[in-house]
């Protein structure tokens, strides 16, 4: 079992950015880490004795928050639930939001892997997606992360950014291979236009430098430069170096249960023989205040089934049809035999043994290949 714990902080709203994140003043977030760790204390009984296996601070930027409180917010999740002894615990930063002094009491509270948000190696991409920070701040922060003794670093990247030409994008990610020692993970994100972000009100329906076409090619190419570092492939958008894949996401992907606490956060829980997803308000007022900040749908077994198969076909390695089996006591093709033969047949998916996934061909397309896993 896993646990996320959402921190809606941030110093300034960048320009694509539709998480539930903001600006707060100082009052809002002594009142939130208050009822974040009432929230933590308040679901412990239901769990108490299963295994955590990754704690997960994400935001936002939890690093606004001082690393006393962040302490406090952990130590508040050490005390009620049982953290497993090699258990993954992460925190999301941005360059300009830490120092020696902060890494290293996050470090000493017991954080194992620091996830940095670099997005692009130049400062002119940085200001046109609103960021705080400078590609030399990126490159402080992370010499000091490895100095407070982090040795598990993952860097945040954007793609397809409409300010950059595709060679600097890749010419970006390059340099990111070649920092010394080089980070154990990647994250590499096409831009999206959410709606309701500045840069969607720029350029929704406009041209951003990046048809569908040059993207997919973009896609490759910095699958094959990151290959040629060493870094291994595992998820659609994620890379990772000897082995050191992201516990929490690939528990997300797999469809490990996992607790929400915070602003907006999401969980999926096992409750007897039920499955439930619970929903957090994104309404500060709410969260803050309102006793019913939190609600719980159950899970259907065709939910449950879709969503297993939409996240395992995210992963490099596909899905195991005979955890398939062990999970929901049939067999794969008592649901999907026509898609998955029409999908081989067309060369969007591949079958050996008792592994399937999605074929580069496949990749490109595959909105509509995971069309067809729609359960009616
Ligand atoms: S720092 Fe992250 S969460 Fe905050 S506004 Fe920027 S992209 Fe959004």
């Amino acid at each position: 079992m896993m646990i996320y714990i959402h921190i809606p902080f941030c110093i300034k709203k960048c320009s694509y950015c539709d998480f539930c994140s903001g600006v707060y003043p100082e009052e809002i977030r002594e009142l939130y880490v208050k009822r974040l760790i009432s929230e933590i204390r308040q679901w412990a009984g239901e769990y108490k004795g299963r295994s955590i296996t990754s704690v997960y601070f994400g935001g936002g930027t939890p690093t606004v928050l001082a690393p006393s409180v962040i302490g406090d917010i952990l130590q508040a999740v050490r005390e009620n639930y049982d953290l497993a002894e090699d258990c993954e615990i992460s925190i999301e930063s941005n360059p300009g939001t830490v120092d020696i002094v902060k890494l290293r009491s996050l470090k000493d509270a017991g954080f194992n892997r620091l996830s940095i948000g670099l997005q692009s190696i130049y400062d002119k991409t940085l200001k046109f997606l609103g960021r705080i920070h400078t590609f030399s701040e990126f490159e402080d922060a992370y010499k000091t992360a490895r100095q407070a003794g982090f040795l598990n670093i993952n860097v945040d990247l954007i793609t397809a950014i409409p300010s950059d030409t595709r060679e600097e994008e890749l010419e970006g990610i390059k340099r990111i291979t070649e920092l010394t020692p080089p980070p154990e993970h990647i994250s590499v994100y096409s831009l999206i236009l959410e709606e309701g972000t500045e840069l969607y009100n720029r350029f929704y329906g406009k041209d951003t430098g990046f048809s569908e076409d040059e993207e997919r090619l973009l896609y490759w190419d910095t699958e094959r430069l990151l290959k040629e570092s060493d870094y291994e492939h595992y998820e659609i958008s994620n890379y990772s170096l000897n082995g050191r894949q992201c516990i929490h996401n690939i528990g997300y992907w797999t469809m490990e249960e996992y607790l929400g606490f915070g602003l907006s956060a999401a969980g999926y829980v096992r409750i007897g023989s039920k499955k439930y997803r619970t929903y957090n308000t994104s309404d500060m007022d709410e969260y803050l205040h309102s006793e019913s900040y939190k609600k719980m749908t159950e899970e259907s077994e065709s939910d449950e089934i879709e969503e297993f198969v939409f996240l395992g076909l995210r992963l490099t390695k596909g899905i195991d049809l005979l955890d398939f089996k062990e999970r929901f006591h049939r067999d794969f093709e008592d649901f999907y035999k026509e898609p998955l033969e029409r999908n081989i047949k067309n060369g969007l998916m591949t079958r050996k043994d008792n592994m399937i996934r999605l074929t580069e061909k496949g990749v490109d397309i595959s909105n509509s290949v995971l069309a067809d896993f729609i359960l009616d």
